[in-house]
């Protein structure tokens, strides 16, 4: 059994065939999805992403639910989208995570100063309701992790590194501060050389796995929109590369997700 830690599914990328995709997740063994709703907070894009879950509590498959502005969004943050989203958390169900949140300085789509700003009042109100938190992060290690070190400080639950893209001390700096590592369809690909070598560094028992579905579709499957099902080529890769058997990597990143998570 799988779990894809970081999915995309209810983004209208999926519109035409979204069963279809659950369906072929389910056959491919994946026990459970974890759906991050991103977009405008005032779109009603968090209230799609958690209704997804809702409508599908009764399939083999478990989808929760992430809820929080992007960095990308960070611009369209404010007083009313933190109560929504605060709101929306306490009443959804499955609803597991704030995220994701962080900075991404690559593409700059909002501010950087905004993105700061938008990152730590995440970060405080994530930790009043004791919900782990998804990091993005993206050309922005430093400040990335000064601001978990000065505004997060004493959050029982801490976090996850998503799609994980960044430098060996990063990786670092990141495990030190108790967070989870999860790698997707990029540890895959030719030229991560330097990305499969951290990832053999990371301590098992911090290791999550993801697609980020519909992007970075894994080695064999690139050049098609990725899916949760293809979340088996990234376990495959870490499992050679811890020298496990894909079922035992599988094993051992369900049992991170279900506990860091708290799930059942
Ligand atoms: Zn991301
Ligand atoms: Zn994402």
């Amino acid at each position: 059994m799988f779990v894809d830690s970081h999915a995309h599914i209810d983004g209208s990328e999926f519109d035409a065939d979204r069963e279809d995709v659950i369906q072929r997740a389910q056959a491919a063994g994946i026990s459970a999805i974890l759906n991050v709703g991103t977009g405008d907070p005032h779109s009603g894009a968090f209230e799609r992403a958690i209704e997804l879950g809702r409508s599908h509590q009764s399939i083999s498959t478990a989808i929760y639910t992430a809820i929080g502005t992007h960095p990308h969004d960070a611009r369209l943050y404010d007083d009313a989208a933190e109560e929504k989203t605060r709101a929306l958390i306490a009443s959804g169900e499955r609803v597991v995570a704030w995220g994701e949140i962080g900075l991404d300085f690559h593409y700059d789509n909002s501010p950087r100063d905004v993105q700061v700003d938008v990152f730590k009042r995440q970060l405080r109100a994530a930790r009043d309701l004791n919900l782990p938190v998804i990091i993005h992060t993206r050309e922005a290690e430093t400040e990335t992790i000064d601001i978990l070190e000065s505004d997060y400080d004493g959050a029982e639950r801490r976090g996850v590194f998503h799609c994980f893209s960044g430098s060996e001390h990063l990786a670092k700096r990141a495990l030190d501060l108790g967070f989870m590592i999860s790698f997707s369809g990029i540890v895959t690909f030719k030229k991560a050389e330097e990305l499969r070598s951290i990832a053999r560094q990371v301590p098992l028992d911090r290791l999550l796995i993801e697609t980020d579905c519909p992007y970075l579709t894994p080695v064999p499957h690139r050049g098609k929109r990725n899916e949760p099902a293809y979340v088996v080529e990234v376990a495959r890769c870490l499992a050679g590369l811890h020298g496990l058997e894909i079922a035992q990597l599988a094993h051992v990143a369900t049992e991170n997700f279900m506990r860091f998570f708290s799930l059942q």
